[in-house]
């Protein structure tokens, strides 16, 4: 019974697992004619200014519209697409297209907004990375002051190996910040070794800083910390006035979230701009 009944799981497990791989596979396929067809957009979150409520800069985030599944979130193809490699065609397509969208909002005479986007480390590895960047801003005419490129803090953990890149990004005036701070188990002597601009508070701290006192006190020292070595601080995944209350009496001027904006389509985006110049016009 018992040699019955462990085969039988064994043959359930393996179905699973073959189910779970052939769906990876189809996924991974879709990705790769998704790249090669540009079903690919990019949606804007606005970060703004909590104490003035100014507009400061946009996170770009990539979106997947498959003809026949519809809208994918990242959560799902990006792990995915960092496994198989694809992320580094993908990657690149996204900060093009946002550098590109930028420096056209920055021609228009917009006030002068810095563009965020997510790199994977997978791309920070490829030999070629820093002279692509370089290619994009010199095609694009984003000024190199107002690119930030984001990175995951649990990958920069153990990757000493990516220092020198981050210190060339850093030449060409490019920001660096670390994403989802708090999460990655950085040792303190680490990060200030890390040629870093902004240290961006990790959404889960965020979510109860008003009712956790844990939350509010990691929160309050990340942002002590980034302060005391001359580090930009912003926070993410702001929903609530009370997160504003709080982050603010603690120091952090700067954040995004769906209480200010969820990201946003190109037109909508520049929407918001609009507001946001009017609403500041008729303050004065
Ligand atoms: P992230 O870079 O930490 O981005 C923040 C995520 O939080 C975004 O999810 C955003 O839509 C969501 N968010 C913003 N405000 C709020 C809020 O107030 N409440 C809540 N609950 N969520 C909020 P999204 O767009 O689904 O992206 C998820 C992750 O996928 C990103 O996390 C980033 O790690 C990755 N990702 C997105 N676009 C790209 C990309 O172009 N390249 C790479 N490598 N990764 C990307
Ligand atoms: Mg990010
Ligand atoms: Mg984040
Ligand atoms: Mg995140």
């Amino acid at each position: 019974y018992v040699k019955e009944r462990s085969k039988n799981d064994y043959m359930i497990f393996n179905q699973q697992m073959e189910d779970q791989s052939l769906e990876r596979q189809l996924l991974e396929t879709a990705l790769r004619k998704g790249i090669k067809e540009e079903q690919f957009y990019l949606e804007y979150q606005p970060k703004v200014n909590l104490t003035s409520n100014e507009l400061v800069g946009m996170e770009a985030l990539v979106r997947w519209n498959h003809p026949e599944l519809g809208i994918i979130s990242p959560g799902k193809f990006i792990p995915l697409a960092e496994e198989s490699g694809l992320i580094v065609p993908l990657g690149e397509w996204v900060l093009r297209e946002s550098c590109r969208q930028a420096s056209q909002w920055q021609e228009k005479g917009n006030s002068p907004l810095s563009l965020s986007v997510n790199i994977s480390v997978r791309q920070l590895e490829e030999f070629d990375f820093v002279d692509k960047l370089k290619t994009i801003i010199k095609e694009t005419g984003l000024d190199p002051k107002r690119l930030e490129l984001e990175i995951t803090e649990s990958v920069l953990a153990d990757m000493k190996s990516t220092i020198p890149i981050l210190k060339e990004i850093r030449k060409l005036g490019v920001q660096i910040s670390i994403d989802d701070f708090g999460t990655g188990y950085s040792s303190l002597s680490y990060i200030k070794e890390l040629p870093i601009d902004t240290l961006k508070i990790d959404q889960s701290f965020v979510r109860d800083i008003h009712t956790n006192k844990e939350s509010k006190e990691i929160a309050k020292a990340i942002i002590n910390l980034a302060h005391s070595i001359g580090l930009n601080v912003i926070a993410e995944g702001i929903e609530l006035e009370e997160h504003v209350d709080e982050l603010s009496k603690d120091g952090c001027i700067l954040g995004q979230g769906f209480y200010y904006s969820k990201p946003l389509k190109v037109g909508a985006f520049e929407d918001f701009m609009t507001d946001m110049h009017e609403s500041s016009y008729s303050l004065n």
